[in-house]
Parts: C-alpha cells; sequence; structure tokens
C-alpha cells in the first residue's frame, strides 16, 4: 500500500456522516477515518493484523461514499479493497474462487449452463413449493439468502437471444459496441434489450460481440489480480476488432470496471482507447436529449431514483439519469433522501455479511417508502436484486425498473 494515501487523511471527518457503516454503528473502527487509521498503524508496525481488526476493515462496503465527501481525495474503500489484495498476494483461491473465477465466469457458455437448473427450478413450480413450505431454512444460510434474491428468470439470457449487430432505426450516426454484463444477461435481459432498442431508435447501429467475457469486477471482490487482467486483456482486445465510437454499458459495476482497464493495464494504448470509449448508458442518452424529447410519451408513474454506488461514487454520473426521468411527460419524479447512500448489496456482501447489508438496506427501504413513489428507478444489477427483493415484501410493493426499461416503455408508448 502507497504510505502517502495513508497519511493524506487530515481526520477531519467529513467523511462520517456520509459511510454506512458508521451511520449504523457510530463506531471509529467503522468508519473511514478510522480505516485509514487502522491500515496506517499496520503498516507502520505499531498494530498486528489479527482477526478483530482485518473483521473491521472487512466490514467497509467499499461503496467508496468516503471518497466523494473527502475534501483531500482520500478513497477509504479503494484503499481496503487494495489491503485486501496485498494481504490475499501469493494465496491460493477458495475451491469455491477457483469454480466461479476461473472456470465459469470467463466462459459465457457454462455459466448460462450452470444457471439452466434455476430455471428449471422456477419453472416446475418447485420454488414456489419450496418458499411455501420454509424448506430454504434447512439449507445454509448465504444458500437460503442466494435463493430468496433471485427473481424470475428469463426464458433465454441475453447473450444468446441478441444478434451480434443490430442495425439502427432510420439513420445511422454511429455505431457503439454493447458490453453486456453476465448478470443483465442472465437475469435482466428486459432491460439490456430496452437499452438496444434505445440506442438503435437514437440511430445507433449496435454490435454486441457475443465472445466478451465478465469484466472483471467479481475477480476483484476476490483480490483476484491475475483473473482482473486476463479479462481485460480479453476484452480490450475483442473490441478493438470492431470499429466503434463508443462502449457502452447499462450495468454500473461493468461500467465502473471498464472504465478502469486503462489503468489496470498500464502503458498499453488499446486499454487506455477502450476505457475512453466506455459510457454509462445514460450518459449516451444525455447526449440525445433533444432527440429523445420528440420521441417520448406519457408514463403517469411516480418515481423515484436510488443512485448505484458504482455509477455515483465509482464514475461520478448524477445529474443524467434524473435529467432522463424528468423529460418522460406525465412521470412524476421524487428525489429519495440519501439517494446515493448504499442500498447494501456490495457485491457479495449482503451474503456475506447479512446483518450489516440488512441494516444499510433497511434505512434505505424507509427512505424510498417515504417519497411514495410507485416505482424504484436505478442501473445495477446488484441493487437491482437487492431492492427488488425487499420491495415486493412491503405491505405496499414498489416495483423496481431499469432506467432502460422506463425510458424504452415511454419510447413506445406502453403505459
Ligand atoms: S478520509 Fe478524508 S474526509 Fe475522512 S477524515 Fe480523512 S481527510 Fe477527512
Ligand atoms: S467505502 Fe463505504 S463503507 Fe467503506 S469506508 Fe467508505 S463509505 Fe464507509
Amino acid at each position: 500500500m502507497d504510505y502517502v494515501k495513508l497519511i493524506n487523511c487530515m481526520r477531519c471527518g467529513m467523511c462520517l456522516s456520509h459511510c454506512p457503516t458508521y451511520k449504523e454503528t457510530f463506531l471509529e473502527t467503522a468508519s473511514p477515518r478510522g480505516r485509514v487509521a487502522l491500515m496506517r498503524k499496520l503498516s507502520e508496525g505499531e498494530l498486528e493484523a489479527s482477526e478483530r481488526l482485518l473483521e473491521y476493515l472487512s466490514l467497509c462496503l467499499d461503496c467508496q461514499a468516503c471518497a466523494s465527501a473527502c475534501p483531500c481525495g482520500v478513497n477509504a474503500g479503494e484503499m481496503v479493497a487494495e489491503f485486501k489484495c496485498e494481504q490475499k498476494d501469493g494465496k491460493e483461491l477458495s475451491f469455491m474462487e477457483e469454480l466461479i473465477l476461473r472456470k465459469l465466469l470467463p466462459h459465457p457458455d457454462r455459466l448460462e449452463a450452470a444457471i439452466k437448473p434455476m430455471r428449471v427450478y422456477q419453472q416446475t413450480g418447485l420454488q414456489k413449493v419450496v418458499r411455501k413450505l420454509g424448506m430454504l431454512k434447512m439449507f445454509p444460510k448465504p444458500l437460503e439468502r442466494m435463493e430468496g434474491l433471485l427473481p424470475e428468470l428469463p426464458g433465454q439470457p441475453l447473450r444468446q437471444a441478441i444478434h451480434e449487430v443490430t442495425p439502427a432505426a432510420g439513420a445511422e450516426r454511429g455505431t457503439v459496441g454493447f458490453f453486456l454484463g453476465c448478470v443483465m444477461s442472465l437475469v435482466f435481459s428486459e432491460a439490456s434489450r430496452a437499452t438496444v432498442r434505445l440506442l438503435s431508435e437514437l440511430g445507433y447501429r449496435v454490435v454486441t460481440p457475443k465472445d466478451q467475457k465478465c469484466c472483471g469486477a467479481p475477480n476483484v471482490l476476490a483480490a483476484d489480480r491475475q483473473g482482473l487482467l486476463d479479462a481485460a486483456r480479453f476484452n480490450v482486445d475483442l473490441f478493438s476488432r470492431h470499429d466503434v465510437d463508443f462502449i457502452v454499458t447499462d450495468c454500473g459495476g461493468c461500467g465502473s470496471e471498464l472504465k478502469k482497464y486503462g489503468h489496470h493495464l498500464e502503458g498499453d494504448d488499446g486499454a487506455a482507447a477502450f476505457s475512453g470509449k466506455v459510457r454509462d448508458i445514460s450518459q449516451l442518452l444525455a447526449l440525445h436529449v433533444d432527440d429523445l424529447k420528440g420521441k417520448l410519451q406519457p408514463l403517469p408513474l411516480k418515481v423515484t431514483y436510488h443512485d448505484p454506488c458504482h455509477i455515483a461514487h465509482c464514475q461520478g454520473i448524477r445529474m443524467e439519469p434524473r435529467q432522463l426521468l424528468k423529460m418522460v411527460p406525465d412521470l412524476d419524479f421524487r428525489e429519495l433522501a440519501e439517494a446515493d447512500a448504499c442500498c447494501g448489496s456490495a457485491g457479495t456482501y449482503n451474503i456475506e455479511k447479512p446483518e450489516m447489508s440488512d441494516r444499510v438496506l433497511r434505512r434505505k427501504v424507509e427512505n424510498i417508502k417515504a417519497t411514495g413513489a410507485e416505482v424504484l428507478v436505478t442501473s445495477n444489477p446488484g441493487c437491482l436484486l437487492q431492492l427488488k427483493k425487499a420491495l415486493s415484501e412491503e405491505v405496499s410493493p414498489i416495483r423496481v425498473m431499469h432506467l432502460t426499461e422506463v425510458l424504452a416503455r415511454s419510447l413506445a408508448g406502453e403505459r
């Protein structure tokens, strides 16, 4: 860890009220300032890497809200992730990590095959029976939580269904490469279908390379640097074979990682060019507000927006999604209190740290309910999974939609 980063913290405390784990515990050790201090003491040799100390650090969601708030540019979340990487350096991956990160994620065909049993489990009605009888309580807690998060799966992953080239509807203004995230393709295929439709309607020819692989974000979570670099090299090489003006994604987590390829593969001009072309879908759509304005049809819905951490804190995108939603005629946009606070999903955090994840989520749900919205819009698969489950369990369920689903619906005049 770069020692200069550790001493940049001047202990002003401006990050405290933005940190979800501090807001829940009021413990200095669960704050960005406290985490930086712990890592500093460790690197100075005044503290040892005890189990307890590592537990304090592992409670960090890596939401990076602290980075948005810090006047000194200290990013405690990123530093904790870096620290975990260093701790793991040289150590072998566990059996499960090896299976997921090496055998499944880099191979979309295998990933799609692995999810098939889940589809059968849902389509045969077995899921309903299992849930009704409370049978999941007999399984280990992490498995029970994972099953609970699973929404209804589409009949086919979008990667299999989509054409490699979707022509522009009308006059062509350019070509975009579409980076189709794993979870978006497997679980939220309707949202990504809507993304492609919007791009095509705006005059873009959309190229979706079928061989693309996971962006590498799960490797970062598991502190697997080698896996991340392999994924980055592969995707940079794949997209370099297509002449595209932009590389667009509708997955906040993917976008955040793809924009860092240039940094991860320092000195590789291709990687820098790749990252320079990456845009979150909201950024690209916001370039064409005048074209969109004439096409959007009324959608009389009360809507609020949750900023995914990977979009607001990691990519600095806050204005565009709001601007786009407010353009929809008859849509009643209601601002959400603490809109850019983490929902508690944070990769696999909601499985690994269920207690803190639930506390953070409860606060988010209460804020959403207070808006009186009928629909919660967000643009990251982790947030979609976490909030869909939580809001469907409310007495008055609130629907959760991806930004592009709302816009595509308005474009098509579907109420
Ligand atoms: S991390 Fe930044 S905001 Fe927080 S105490 Fe240190 S300098 Fe202040
Ligand atoms: S990344 Fe999030 S949870 Fe971690 S210290 Fe920063 S604000 Fe707190």
